[in-house]
């Protein structure tokens, strides 16, 4: 073929790219195309940070497909117009891309294939956001899996694909192609009060080469501890495609040969993050159902009490339990947040304010950078206790002892709700009962529930879920 078009979307980089890279092997020339699409970027559950971070890494892929004799299109609107219309401008044969398991992706695509089809380009896509996609691991029954261990045992002992080299194809004539400016974040109708990390291939990989030298070897002791730096930070390189799955296993393998014995698990854990990434996207592949409503459709019933005012206290970080606060300051502030603390927070909107699992998901997936519908939603269901591995319902996370253990000597709390920073590690935790007179005077607030009553609630508002779906269940005629 003389041109084929490649169309980037969830994987900004040039190194390990498998669609890029076949398009360079099938291609005379490749032309390298971002739509910024508007049918996604209107929707409600895209925020500041996730674009913010992506227009820094857009950057970086324009930089370095330059420094190769290309450069990187943008087009704004919709890509089943936009694409086809950059195809006849080119005179491409074929558009190339990599695939994506969103439900309303899928379906893009598929009107794309339709497109090219009506249009006469060809059209081709492959597998390189995750190792194995839904459908590749299956049950000794034939069916998808919706427990993690299983689906971990069977995800390792499969062979594992290699890296692509990276892609250095020039493209020539590219500067007479249109391309749109590079819009700023204003321009697409976003702001973004948080820091956000930096972006690009090469930031990623510097992390990723960090972490392997580093903080890997104690990984398991180390990453369930908020005030430490004992987790890779990748996810949103992983989210946007500046790394890849691939590369950060590898590199982990590689890491895992060279490491002591007494590393090897703690590496081996981190695999296992890996894997809980791969296992979501094929959820949402499998049960797109999971995008709109609870996994386990007997907690569809579910009768959250929902109270807007405790909603925006959580939000805010003002509830009064300095764990909850200091996670969800971090999340306004930076943009993302530990696991340990995605974990207490969602368990707490869910299991003491009793707020529907979608409305936490839908605020972390406008103010996280990584905010990613597979893992977002599997961790919130997780948490809530609806999905497919979730933690049973009756599992309720104390708020003032995942903090006593998590966050013992209050550095972490200390670092994001600075009005607390003068207590002291036994003050910190539950400062309502340890320094009730100084809460005035300090402007932080009582907590504004009580979890023990809360936690009574939440069970009996799950036992009744489960006992109308059962009596639903036992209606229906046979
Ligand atoms: C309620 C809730 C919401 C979440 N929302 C997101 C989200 O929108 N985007 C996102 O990438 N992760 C999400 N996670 C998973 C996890 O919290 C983050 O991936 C992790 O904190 C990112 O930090 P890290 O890169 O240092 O992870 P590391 O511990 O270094 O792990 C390496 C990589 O593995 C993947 N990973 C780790 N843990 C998980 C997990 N539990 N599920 C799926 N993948 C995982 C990520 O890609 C991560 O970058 C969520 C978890 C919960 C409980």
């Amino acid at each position: 073929m003389k041109r084929v078009v490649f169309w980037f979307r969830r994987d900004l980089r040039l190194s390990d790219n498998v669609g890029l890279h076949e398009a360079g092997r099938a291609a005379e020339a490749v032309v390298p195309v971002f739509v910024f699409d508007t049918r996604i970027l209107s929707r409600e559950d895209i925020g500041g940070p996730c674009v913010a971070f992506m227009l820094e890494c857009l950057d970086s892929l324009s930089k370095n497909l330059e420094a190769i004799g290309s450069r990187l299109i943008f087009r704004h609107g919709d890509p089943l117009v936009e694409i086809p219309k950059l195809v006849r401008e080119t005179g491409a044969e074929a558009v190339f891309w990599n695939r994506d398991y969103e439900p309303d992706a899928i379906a893009r695509d598929r009107a794309m294939e339709e497109r090219g089809k009506a249009q006469g380009f060809e059209t081709r896509h492959f597998k390189d956001t995750v190792f194995h996609e839904a459908g590749e691991l299956r049950t000794g029954a034939g069916r998808p899996y919706v427990v993690f261990t299983p689906y971990a045992r069977a995800w390792r002992g499969r062979p594992k694909e290699p890296i692509r080299p990276a892609f250095k194809k020039p493209c020539p004539g590219v500067g007479k192609i249109a391309s749109w400016p590079r819009p700023s974040l204003q321009k697409l109708g976003f702001s973004s009060r948080a820091e956000t990390p930096r972006g690009g291939e090469k930031i990623a990989r510097g992390m990723l080469r960090r972490f392997m030298a580093g903080a890997v070897g104690s990984y398991g002791e180390r990453r369930d501890y908020p005030a430490i730096d004992g987790t890779s930070r990748l996810s949103p390189h992983l989210r946007f495609g500046t790394i890849s799955g691939r590369t950060v296993f590898w590199s982990a393998e590689k890491a895992r040969a060279e490491a002591k014995p007494s590393e090897r698990d703690d590496i081996d854990t981190f695999v296992g993050e890996l894997i809980w990434r791969e296992f979501y996207f094929q959820i949402l592949a499998e049960f797109p159902h999971v995008a709109r409503g609870a996994f386990r459709s007997e907690y569809d019933a579910l009768g959250w009490e929902n109270d807007a005012r405790l909603f925006a206290a959580w939000r805010d970080g003002r509830t009064g339990y300095p764990i909850v606060d200091a996670a969800m300051r971090q999340l306004n502030q930076t943009g993302w947040m530990h696991n340990r603390l995605r974990m207490i927070v969602a368990m707490f909107l869910t299991k003491d304010l009793l707020c529907d699992w979608r409305w936490g998901e839908g605020y972390f997936m406008r103010a996280l950078c990584d905010g990613d519908m597979s893992a977002n939603n599997g961790g919130w269901q997780w948490s809530a206790g609806t999905g497919t591995d979730a933690a049973p319902y009756f599992r309720i996370f104390a708020p003032v002892s995942q903090s006593q253990k998590f966050d013992h000597g209050g550095d972490f709390i200390r670092r994001f709700v600075p009005e607390l920073a003068g207590l002291s590690a036994d003050e910190i935790h539950a400062p309502w009962q340890t320094v009730p007179t100084r809460l005035k005077s300090l402007g932080y607030p009582e907590p504004i529930v009580d979890h023990k009553d809360r936690r009574l609630r939440a069970l009996k508002m799950y036992k009744a879920a489960k006992s109308v779906s059962a009596q639903l269940r036992g209606s229906i005629p046979r």
